[in-house]
C-alpha cells in the first residue's frame, strides 16, 4: 500500500531530508585516506543527533551502525569498521534521518584519488543516471518508466544492474511501497501521483550484475569482486513538478577531490 503524504508531511520530511544532506558533508570532510570507515559512521551519528534528529539505520533490523559504508567490490550494507581508506578505492555512504517522525535517505560514491579511468567513469554514469531516472518520476507517468530511464542508460556502457536491492517510498518507515528497480519496462508498474515520496538509488557494477550476501547476514558484494556505485536520492511528487528532498551539495562543496564533470 503506498502511503501518499500531505504537504504538511512533505514539509517534514524536507527538514528531514536537510539534516541528511549536511550530515552527508561534514562526512564528506573527513574522507581521505586513512581515515577508518568507523570514525565516518561516529561524525555521521553525532551531527544528525546534534541536529534533533535519529539515524534511521541504526538498529534497522538489527543494522549496527548509523551509515552504510560499502568499500569498492561492496555494493551495499557494508558495516562502518576498522577499514582505512586507502588511494585508489571509492566508498559508498548510504545514509537516512528520521525527524518529526518522517525519514528520508540518501547516498554518494566517492572516488578517492588515484581511482582509474573506467572506474570514474562508472561512477559518474551511475550518477547520471540517478537523474535520469528522477526526469522520468513526475505526476502520470509509471514507476517502470523510471526503471527503464535508469537501466538503458547504464547498460549501453555494459554495466551490471544490481536486481536483488531496488529504491523504495520512504515516510514514516524507512522503506515503503512502492518498490523502484533500477530495471524495468516503460509504461510498467505503479502510477506516479502527486503526495508520492520515493527513494531513487541506481546500484551499478563494472561487471556482472551478479552479487553475493555475505556471511554478516548484510554485507553486499559483486560476485566478480568489481567494484559497484551507488548514488541515492529521496525525491516528492507534485502535481506540477518533482522536487529532490535530498542534496548532494553539500557533499560536493566539502569533498576535497572535484571529481565529477571533469574533461574525458
Ligand atoms: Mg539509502
Ligand atoms: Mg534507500
Amino acid at each position: 500500500m503506498i502511503h501518499l503524504k500531505t504537504a504538511e508531511e512533505i514539509q517534514f520530511m524536507r527538514e528531514s531530508a536537510r539534516i541528511l544532506a549536511q550530515a552527508h558533508g561534514e562526512v564528506a570532510r573527513l574522507i581521505k585516506p586513512g581515515i577508518k570507515t568507523k570514525e565516518l559512521d561516529r561524525r555521521a551519528e553525532e551531527f544528525i543527533r546534534d541536529s534533533g534528529g535519529v539515524p534511521s539505520f541504526l538498529n534497522y533490523n538489527g543494522f549496527p551502525s548509523s551509515l552504510c559504508i560499502s568499500v569498492n567490490e561492496t555494493v551495499v550494507h557494508g558495516f562502518p569498521g576498522e577499514y582505512e581508506l586507502k588511494d585508489g578505492d571509492i566508498v559508498s555512504i548510504d545514509c537516512g534521518v528520521k525527524y518529526k517522525g518522517y525519514h528520508s535517505d540518501s547516498a554518494y560514491t566517492y572516488p578517492l584519488e588515484g581511482v582509474r579511468e573506467e572506474v570514474l567513469n562508472l561512477l559518474q554514469r551511475t550518477y547520471d543516471s540517478l537523474y535520469k531516472g528522477i526526469e522520468q518520476a513526475r505526476a502520470g507517468n509509471r514507476i517502470g518508466d523510471v526503471s527503464y530511464a535508469i537501466q538503458s542508460y547504464v547498460e549501453q556502457f555494459g554495466y551490471g544492474v544490481v536486481r536483488e536491492l531496488v529504491g523504495h517510498g520512504v515516510g514514516k518507515s524507512l522503506h515503503e511501497d512502492p518498490e523502484v528497480p533500477n530495471y524495468g519496462k516503460r509504461g510498467k508498474g505503479p502510477k506516479i501521483v502527486a503526495g508520492m515520496v520515493f527513494a531513487i538509488e541506481p546500484m551499478i557494477n563494472l561487471g556482472t550484475q551478479k552479487v553475493i550476501q555475505e556471511r554478516d547476514g548484510w554485507t553486499i558484494r559483486t560476485s566478480d569482486r568489481k567494484p559497484s556505485a551507488h548514488f541515492e536520492h529521496t525525491v516528492a511528487v507534485h502535481e506540477d513538478r518533482t522536487e529532490i528532498l535530498t542534496s548532494h551539495e553539500e557533499i560536493e562543496k566539502n569533498y576535497s577531490y572535484k571529481w565529477r564533470n571533469r574533461s574525458r
